[in-house]
């Protein structure tokens, strides 16, 4: 078909480098979240929007973690980390470079009025869960049954929830999500339902005062990157206001919603917001921000910290440096192209699930989106858990796609960057269109 990218069949130099990873890591991979299906593909290069793996063959790449909202080896962050390189990259003492990436988000984004640096969003989901113990006295969280936040214990615990022989019944606190989680950490986590506005007011009713923080992704991905209902958010900061808990807005992936992130973009304020990914350019990063009397849990001119945060390569320079060029790239203007370029996918995506009166829905927004094996779009984590025959589905869909050449992350949102091009937006179309023809009948 014209639409197809040269077809990746060659795989004899990733087949290779996973015979060696094995030997050296674990599983032969050295994240969780590598794609092993078939088997991984070990990069050579990226080219903006795409991937070229070591057997020469290019991929759409629509995974990067989110992370590259302007594609790969983006010429002004390449340059300005070039530059920084030759005068050092690595001091225990401050330096302009991470004033001036504050000033940006700071000036950005609502919620945030102090800021602090960190190298992931784990380690940012870990200090601000820590920050709203610090600021209330209390211990315990409450947050979205199935959403993912990174690997601190607590915010961990609730990720891996799956339903039991007789359906869904997690109770009300989660079970810790993998082995090494002592089972104590799970009393310490509460679950609440997204978009279940009865179910959120009893239970923040029921255990107010044990409650630091309500943490939140606005639009949790891996819980099937669904809107949040403005009643939801409505009743999430009534609540939360009305108990003294803090609401914790874990943007690490959803701040590229838009120009002041997506708390902004749905209406909701949070006391205390993550962020990671795009605003590190590329490089390891994670940032606390928040209103300034709660972050003053790290310190002021006045006091001493209740919770000193450091860290070896919090705030380095090249992160900083990389970040602030890849944000100012990010104008209003470029927000409204990517959100433009993804309204058109996810358009087209609907367009073709109807053609093929398929049973599949498609959820995200801005440069985000997910396409479900699902007839009925899902307004929670339950409604967008897979089956096993509903997960063998997509994993065709997947390989179907790598075969396509375009690299679609499995169980997870998919993203946009400004490197995109509408043909590239056509061929995500056409590969879905060919998909549903072959498998969904
Ligand atoms: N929080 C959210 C919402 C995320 O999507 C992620 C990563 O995907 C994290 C936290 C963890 O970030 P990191 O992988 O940088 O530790």
């Amino acid at each position: 078909a014209t639409n197809r990218l040269r077809q990746p069949t060659a795989r004899s130099k990733s087949r290779h480098l996973f015979h060696r990873a094995k030997a050296v890591f674990p599983d032969g991979t050295t994240r969780a979240t590598v794609e092993r299906d078939p088997l991984p593909i070990y990069v050579e290069r990226g080219e903006g929007a795409y991937l070229v793996d070591v057997d020469g063959n290019r991929f759409l790449d629509l995974n990067n973690f989110t992370t590259l909202i302007h594609g790969h080896g983006f010429a002004p962050v390449s340059e300005a980390v070039v530059d920084l390189m030759r005068s050092g990259t690595c001091f225990a003492n401050p330096t302009e470079h991470e004033i001036a990436l504050a000033e940006l988000l700071t000036a950005r984004i609502p919620a945030i009025e102090h800021v602090r640096f960190v190298n992931s969003g784990t380690e940012a989901v870990m200090f601000a869960i820590k920050a709203a113990r610090a600021f209330t006295g209390r211990h315990a969280i409450a947050r979205i049954e199935g959403a993912y936040h990174g690997a601190y214990d607590w915010a961990e615990a609730g990720q891996g929830v799956a339903p039991g022989k007789g359906g869904w019944d997690p109770g009300p606190t989660a079970t810790p999500a993998y082995r090494g989680t002592p089972p104590s950490v799970a009393d310490e986590v509460h679950l609440l339902r997204f978009n279940d506005v009865e179910g959120l007011e009893r239970r923040l009713g029921e255990i107010s005062d044990r409650i630091a923080c309500v943490l939140i992704d606005p639009m949790p991905s891996r819980a099937g990157l669904i809107h949040p209902e403005p009643a939801f958010i409505e009743a999430l900061s009534n609540t939360a206001r009305k108990y003294g808990i803090l609401i914790l807005a874990d943007e690490v992936l959803n701040l590229r919603q838009s120009y002041g992130g997506a708390s902004a973009r749905y209406g909701l304020t949070p006391d205390l917001i993550t962020a990671g990914k795009i605003i590190g350019g590329g490089f390891p990063i994670g940032a606390i921000g928040g209103r300034a009397e709660v972050m003053r849990v790290f310190g002021s001119d006045e006091t001493k910290p209740l919770l000193p945060q450091g860290g070896t390569f919090s705030a380095n320079p090249v992160s900083m440096v990389a970040g602030r060029v890849a944000m100012e790239a990010m104008t209003q203007d470029a927000y409204d192209r990517l959100e433009q370029i993804g309204d058109r996918l996810r358009d087209g995506l609907q367009a073709c699930i109807a053609r093929h009166e398929a049973a599949f829905s498609v959820t995200g927004a801005a440069s985000l989106f997910r396409i479900h094996p699902k007839r009925l779009a899902p307004r929670e984590f339950r409604d967008a858990y897979l089956s096993a025959s509903e997960a063998a589905l997509m994993r065709t869909m997947g390989r179907q796609f790598l075969e396509l050449g375009i690299l679609l992350p499995r169980g997870a949102a998919a993203c946009l960057s400004t490197a995109m091009t509408d043909s590239d937006i056509d061929l995500i179309l056409n590969a879905f269109d060919e998909f549903l023809a072959t498998e969904a009948k």
